[in-house]
């Protein structure tokens, strides 16, 4: 199955434009299915600027009904195997931030590889994707629009 088709990633596209200038998050499933989450880093913020200091342009935090969502794929026989967000006007880059998200104590969180979409003036301008590589994030494949 290939999860990152072209239409797969027209539609993670069309996202990403919608959310601009925020960073929009979602994932894909084994069967190929995409869902599209929800990006509740404002709402964080504008709770507790002090813990949550990033911006939904700058962070993306899934909603607890997305996160329930990716917990239960697990223990189920269509789990996500990508989790995807976008990157206004910075590049696709796998960031600091991206790397604490996706790690706990050093390993990775979750048994997924990471798709982060360059978008600028809300214009996508191609993906890259990362996994997990023995210790540490490297990019495994590149997409253009
Ligand atoms: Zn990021």
């Amino acid at each position: 199955m290939d999860f990152l088709n072209k239409e797969n990633l027209e539609r993670i596209y069309r996202h990403a434009s919608r959310a601009y200038p925020e960073e929009c998050c979602g994932f894909v499933f084994a069967n190929g299915g995409v869902h599209e989450g929800m990006n509740i880093q404002n709402e964080l913020n504008a709770r507790d600027p002090d813990i949550y200091q990033r911006t939904a342009s700058t962070g993306y935090t899934f909603s607890v009904s997305d996160t329930l969502m990716l917990n239960k794929s697990f223990r189920s026989d269509n789990p996500v195997t990508v989790i995807y967000h976008s990157h206004p006007d910075v590049g696709a880059y796998f960031s600091k931030e991206d790397e604490d998200k996706a790690l706990f104590l050093g390993q990775p969180i979750y048994p997924v590889k990471y798709l982060v979409v360059d978008v600028r003036e809300a214009r996508p301008c191609g993906a890259k994707l990362f996994e997990w590589a023995n210790d540490g994030f490297v990019c495994s494949q590149e997409f253009s629009c």
